[in-house]
């Protein structure tokens, strides 16, 4: 059977700017019949995140992300609907998801490495399996339980940064829902600003690509910053570590403004930057999702009460639709989504 499938093409280097002609589109064959556990699925929708990044070098510089190899098919969180069917647990019309989704229209899978989906679960809207509740959801409800320290009644004053992104509008919304007192987002355009304050519950937003963003944090922030949930990293977030309060707390989600240069992770902080941190006692951990394997189940199953009970605001995010075999592509989708493209989780949306 002939299908279309996304390879890496070339590298952009450890410093570089990813560009489209770093992954290829290319039609390949796939068997076909399957063997006994398999399942021949067609893909429907497929998430471009941050991380990719580090996969387009050839040392991803982490033990647990694998880089993408030179002419082979890129992979990532995918959804899709089984085709055929030689495993046990999985029929014809079930929709299925794995991390390690190929970057093509058709595949055959281990059904054993399939979870299958239950789209009740989020009101019929499969591609939240790939945000709000997925590994997007997760990482920003698990961040603020377990770096957090986020308590009811406590007046706490939470600021995010990468705020309209799909990790960050899900930060500052359940930050709020756990207790917050006030939730004020940084973001990348005045449209975006907007959105997280008439869409989304934030209090307030700050356009940091405008004005200076000091002096905006210390009037919206009048008691200082209690909770940092930081996705970007770099000035913005020295900006705010400095006006964070003592015994605070800042969750290391992830560090995107320094993803295209050479830097260790998590990149060190500037040492006057440093200095307030320690003398403050503001806790500084990394966070990764994937280490809290045992407290997903019962996120998501919170994520899709939340998402049912209509608490989580604004969840369809920005699609990339794929009309004609991945002419779109998803690459486009991915270069938009590091250029602030997105507002919400950024989706390729595959059709035949
Ligand atoms: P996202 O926020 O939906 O998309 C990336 C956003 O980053 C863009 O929309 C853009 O928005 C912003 N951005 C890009 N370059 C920037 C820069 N130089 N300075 C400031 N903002 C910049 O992506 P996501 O999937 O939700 O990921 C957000 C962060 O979480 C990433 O750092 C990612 O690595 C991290 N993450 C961590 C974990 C974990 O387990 N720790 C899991 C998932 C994701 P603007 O228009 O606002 O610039």
């Amino acid at each position: 059977m002939i299908i279309q499938r996304v390879v890496l093409n070339s590298r952009p280097g450890k410093n570089g700017v990813p560009v489209a002609e770093n992954f290829r589109l290319e039609e390949s064959t796939i068997a076909d019949t399957i063997q006994a556990g398999q399942v021949r699925v067609r893909t429907l929708y497929l998430s471009v995140d941050p991380y990719m990044r580090c996969r387009m070098n050839e040392d991803t510089g982490s033990d647990y992300l694998l880089p993408w190899q030179l002419s082979e098919v890129a992979d990532g969180g995918g959804i899709g609907v089984v085709e055929e069917s030689k495993h046990d647990n999985l029929a014809k019309g079930d929709f299925v998801t794995s991390f390690n989704w190929p970057w093509q229209t058709v595949a055959i899978l281990d059904g054993s490495l399939l979870q299958k989906l239950v789209p009740q679960l989020v009101n019929g809207h499969l591609s939240y399996f790939l945000g709000a509740a997925g590994v997007t959801g997760l990482t920003a409800l698990l961040g603020i339980k377990e770096k957090g320290h986020v308590a009811v009644g406590a007046n706490q004053t939470m600021v995010v940064s990468g705020a309209a992104g799909a990790c960050g509008s899900l930060a500052g919304q359940i930050g709020r829902l756990e207790g917050c007192s006030r939730v004020v987002g940084i973001a990348g355009t005045d449209e975006k600003c907007s959105i997280l304050v008439q869409e989304m519950g934030f209090d307030a937003a700050i356009n940091y690509k405008k004005g200076n963003v000091a002096e905006q944090l210390r009037e919206l922030c009048p008691g200082g910053v209690d909770v940092y949930f930081d996705n970007v990293g770099g000035d913005i977030s020295d900006t705010v570590i400095s006006q964070m309060n003592q015994n605070s707390h800042i969750i290391l989600c992830g560090q995107i403004s320094q993803y295209n240069k050479d830097v260790p992770y998590p990149p060190p902080l500037p040492p006057d930057i440093e200095k307030i941190q320690k003398e403050r006692n503001i806790t500084r951990e990394r966070f990764l999702v994937l280490n809290y394997k045992d407290k997903q189940e019962a996120g998501v199953l919170q994520l899709c009460q939340w998402i049912q009970e209509g608490k989580l605001k604004k969840l369809l995010g920005t699609f990339c639709l794929a009309l004609t075999y991945f002419i779109i592509c998803l690459e486009a989708a991915f270069q938009s989504m590091m250029n602030g493209g997105n507002i919400g989780k950024q989706i390729v949306s595959i059709s035949k």
